[in-house]
């Protein structure tokens, strides 16, 4: 079974991703890690950001590997831990250049997708309903307003250790930039599946997305 969660930055897709995976043991891929793997991968070779052939081969040298420790899920490049190195403001800021290169998402989308024929999975990220797994069983579309998005980031990056200089209002500028950027590029942008469940999560709080997202699963259960 393949259960797609899309949506914009910080709407929650990782934390109800990671919940539901755990609750129904299924595999919980973060599709949005491997697009910052390859952007720390690039950084940590010099490699420009828009030098797609460059960046491939170094991803050719460093495999970029999503491994399930713990309900949690650790990345690697090669045999090192880039768990840390991938939530970092720098590669945020940078990840929206490196993931609208088309070979790239080429090369991300068929390793996302082998994972999926192989188990059944949560998967969240961009594109998923739309382009990664268009006949998933469950889609579901996560959206929120950009001030609490910003609220969640500042949230999660202060419980994950990670330090930054940015307020709460340069927060919300850089999402609503990645947004923009994720949304206007010409390779699947960021776009809701026609037949994806759109919820507002604005209000809600992680155990009512859950909830709201079970009882998709449910359903779909039922059709099946
Ligand atoms: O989900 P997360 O915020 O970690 O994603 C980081 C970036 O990776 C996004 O802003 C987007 O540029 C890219 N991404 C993508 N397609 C996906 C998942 C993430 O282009 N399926």
């Amino acid at each position: 079974m393949q259960v797609a969660i899309d949506g914009p930055a910080s709407a929650g897709k990782s934390t109800v991703a990671k919940i539901i995976a755990q609750k129904l043991n299924f595999t919980y891929i973060d599709t949005g890690a491997m697009y910052r793997a390859c952007t720390v991968i690039a950084k940590e070779n010099n490699i420009d950001y828009g030098n797609e052939q460059g960046i491939l081969a170094a991803i050719d040298r460093n495999e970029i590997q999503l491994k399930a420790v713990d309900g949690g899920q650790k990345v690697y490049a090669g045999d090192k831990d880039i768990t840390r190195d991938v939530r970092l403001p720098e590669i945020s800021a940078n990840v929206s250049q490196v993931s609208a290169l088309p070979k790239i998402r080429e090369k991300m989308v068929s390793l996302q997708r082998k994972m999926a024929g192989e188990m059944n999975v949560v998967m969240d990220g961009r594109d998923i309903g739309t382009t990664v797994l268009p006949n998933a069983e469950v889609k579901i579309f996560l959206v929120a307003t950009a001030h609490s998005r910003a609220q969640r980031r500042m949230l999660d990056l202060k419980q994950q250790g990670i330090k930054s200089d940015q307020t709460l209002k340069e927060i919300e500028q850089s999402i609503q930039e990645r947004d923009y950027k994720d949304s206007h590029r010409q390779i699947s942008p960021l776009k809701k599946a026609t037949d994806a469940v759109e919820i507002d999560t604005t209000e809600m709080n992680i155990d009512q997305v859950v909830e709201a997202i079970l009882v998709q699963i449910k359903k779909s259960q039922k059709n099946i």
